[in-house]
């Protein structure tokens, strides 16, 4: 069979992109692409022809199974997204779950994903978080989702739509308290801004006009509960040497 690659593209800034995935977009028989015209016009900028198809939410089926048509034939694939790495937040999960089902090689060539690009200059823990991608729309199941987190001892990491920021943060004081969060905005393109603080701080500065751009929500640990102090020490201590066992 043919090889599908799963190849990283720009978040905003088109010099980020690996000699590698310009070679292999070059180089493969298809290019899959979320929006063929976004894609098009990176492929301009590099000057590649290649014939574009599209594989999106709503064709994936159908287009998968056509895709895994023409890598049985021993065609090449590139999977790209309109940005970022495909299968985060994105289409391409069930192609690559099927073609590596059938034993169809499945190459990543890996490059920009916001969601790390916004952790690496939060200046927040980054030893362990979790990625929550983009919470429910609906209202109960945002609600409680942000409940479950509310305890996360890691930095938990969140996609929203510039619409909804506002609507999120809010959501997030009522439930998590007014803790220190970092909105990363428009990153690498020319308004990139990163709003640092307190959920009521950053959501201040974000009221008033409209938010525009792309925006990830980094959200700090939730302080460490309560360890055992002194007293509870020497308690436990006496209440195991009474038991005598
Ligand atoms: N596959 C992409 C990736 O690897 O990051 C994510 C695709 S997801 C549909 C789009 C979301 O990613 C946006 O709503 C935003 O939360 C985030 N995002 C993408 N580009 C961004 C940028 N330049 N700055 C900030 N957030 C961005």
């Amino acid at each position: 069979p043919g090889i599908l690659y799963i190849i990283a593209t720009p978040i905003g800034n088109l010099e980020d992109i690996t000699y590698r995935a310009v070679r292999i977009l070059g180089e493969v028989d298809l290019i899959a692409a979320e929006d063929t015209r976004h894609t098009r016009k990176l492929l301009t900028r590099y000057g590649i022809t290649k014939p574009l198809t599209s594989y999106f939410d709503h064709n994936k089926s159908l287009k998968g199974e056509y895709l895994l048509g023409r890598l049985r034939d021993g065609q090449s694939v590139a999977l790209v997204t309109d940005a970022g790495t495909p299968c985060i937040s994105d289409p391409g999960y069930q192609l690559v779950r099927d073609a590596a089902g059938e034993g169809i090689p499945v190459v990543p060539v890996p490059g920009p994903s916001a969601f790390v690009a916004a952790l690496s200059t939060a200046g927040l823990p980054t030893d362990s978080f979790i990625f929550e991608g983009f919470l429910p729309s609906r209202e109960k199941k945002r609600l409680e989702k942000l409940a479950h987190l509310k305890g996360e001892q890691r930095v938990v990491i969140f996609y929203e739509a510039p619409g909804r920021l506002l609507a999120t943060l809010t959501d997030m004081l009522a439930i998590l308290g007014d803790r220190h969060i970092v909105v990363a905005r428009e990153l690498t393109k020319i308004h990139e801004e990163f709003a640092r603080g307190p959920i009521s701080s950053v959501r201040s500065h974000f009221t008033g006009a409209e938010v525009k751009g792309e925006v990830v929500i980094l959200v700090a640990p939730a302080p460490a509960p309560a360890t055992p102090g002194e007293d509870d020490m020497k308690n436990l201590l006496r209440h195991y040497l009474q038991r005598g066992d």
